[in-house]
């Protein structure tokens, strides 16, 4: 018979997320388990500069997202890769003469944030978790189901056969989390009405450590600048949001009618584009859970909302769901209280789920506007955006607030 191992903390899921949490509660008294479907493997990703060698996935990671995994000895990990600090960010309507322009000094900061491919960050976790002796990292590994005890305990069986048992369970697996469904934890969502193109690209000009976005009637289109270990700035990564019918034409374009299509919707702002990687298409849903937590059970990261990738805050908001987290477990193990205990866990919830709300509200809001083809809303907006671009003190709060500080 299989002996059941016992963890204060199981956290299914070790994407940004989940590896986070862990980290912030590596060398705590709490023991903690994480399960992950994907093998382990925190070799450094090679950094080739073929236009397929970069992560098609990356995060503009916020000062305050970069300060929390600076404060686990993360960022230094990350810091030594592939990372590009932008200093600026560029937003204008394809609709008329609409635009802001955000700048770093504006707001006495060195760089608005970072673009960093998600796998650099993921090793970056990996390699830390690997040094604390209080977490077990279990992968490859997939949670198959789960059970509740009579007190508030689960009990989780894996694929390969072990049982494990968890005084609080963490689900941080990710927008279609089986954690989630298996405890029965309701969700609002709905379609965006948008998928989402990502792909890398190489332009004839220099990015100029500019984060640029132009909203199109068909949906957003950025471009974030990347790094290479020779400073070139000539490579992007490209988020192409747009409605489904015309996503998948772009989809079908071979990449030279691809380039050109991308180079005319971006009024070839950076020149033309040379050169375009493997493409991935994603539809984008917003969700958000009703709870994020009940007795012994939490939910984090894109668990418990996803949001639209046009401010780039998705990973951002999870990375602050992990901090409050860890912070509200490391009060209650101070405290000598049961970390699945409800009391604990609705101080999570209350810290994050107004923050998220909030955020994925301006979202919506933005989305929509931009997406209205009634002249007097798009001359109102355009309007907007040229007395906000004049208007320094509301700019520097909304881009402060964007920053997460
Ligand atoms: C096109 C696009 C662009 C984006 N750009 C940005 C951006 O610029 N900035 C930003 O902040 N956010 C961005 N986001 C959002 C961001 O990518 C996500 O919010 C973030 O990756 C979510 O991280 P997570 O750790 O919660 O989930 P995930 O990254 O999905 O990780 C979930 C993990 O759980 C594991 N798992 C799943 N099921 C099981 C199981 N049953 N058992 C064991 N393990 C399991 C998976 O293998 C995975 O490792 C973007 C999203 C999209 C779609």
């Amino acid at each position: 018979m299989n002996s059941v191992k016992t963890y204060d903390v199981i956290i299914v899921g070790a994407g940004i997320v989940g590896g986070a949490l862990a980290c912030a509660l590596g060398g705590s008294d709490h023991k903690v388990a994480v399960i992950e479907a994907q093998p382990l493997n925190t070799d450094w990703p090679e950094q080739s500069e073929a236009i397929d060698g970069f992560d098609a996935r990356v995060s503009a990671l916020t000062l305050a997202s970069k300060n929390f995994l600076n404060s686990m000895g993360v960022w230094e990990l990350i810091a030594g890769r592939r990372v590009s600090p932008y200093r600026e960010m560029h937003v204008w309507d394809a609709e008329g003469t609409g635009n802001i322009h955000f700048n770093a000094q504006d707001v006495n900061q060195p760089v608005l944030g970072h673009i960093v491919e998600n796998r650099i960050t993921s090793k970056a976790l990996l390699q830390k978790i690997q040094q604390y002796n209080n977490i077990d990292f279990i992968a490859p590994a997939k949670l198959e189901t789960i059970q509740s005890g009579d007190d508030s305990s689960y009990q989780l069986l894996l694929d390969d056969g072990r049982t494990l048992d968890a005084a609080l369970l963490v689900a941080a697996d990710g927008a279609n989390s089986k954690v989630r469904n298996l405890a029965g934890m309701e969700m609002r969502e709905w379609d965006y009405g948008h998928d989402a193109i990502v792909a890398t690209v190489k332009n004839e000009n220099s990015h100029q450590q500019t984060a640029w976005q132009r909203f199109l009637p068909e949906g957003p289109l950025a471009f974030l600048p990347l790094s290479t270990a020779d400073h070139h700035q000539q490579y992007c990564s490209i988020v192409w949001s747009a409605i489904p019918s015309y996503a998948e034409n772009l989809m079908a374009l071979d990449d030279a009618d691809f380039s050109a299509a991308l180079g005319t919707a971006f009024e070839n702002t950076l020149g033309e584009v040379l050169e375009v990687s493997h493409r991935f298409s994603f539809p984008l849903r917003q969700r958000h859970a009703v709870d994020y937590v009940k007795t012994g059970l939490a939910l984090i990261g894109d668990a418990a909302h996803t949001i639209h990738p046009l401010a780039g805050q998705g990973v951002n908001l999870g990375l602050m769901d992990a901090l409050a987290l860890s912070e509200e477990l490391l009060r209650a193990q101070q405290r000598q209280l049961n970390p699945g205990s409800l009391a604990v866990l609705e101080r999570y919830q209350r810290r994050r789920k107004a923050a998220n709300l909030s955020t994925m509200a301006g979202m919506e809001g933005f989305k929509r506007l931009f997406e209205q083809p009634a002249l007097p809303i798009r001359w109102a907006r355009n309007v907007g955006m040229r007395w906000l671009n004049k208007t320094p003190p509301l700019k520097n709060q909304l881009i402060r607030q964007a920053m997460g500080l």
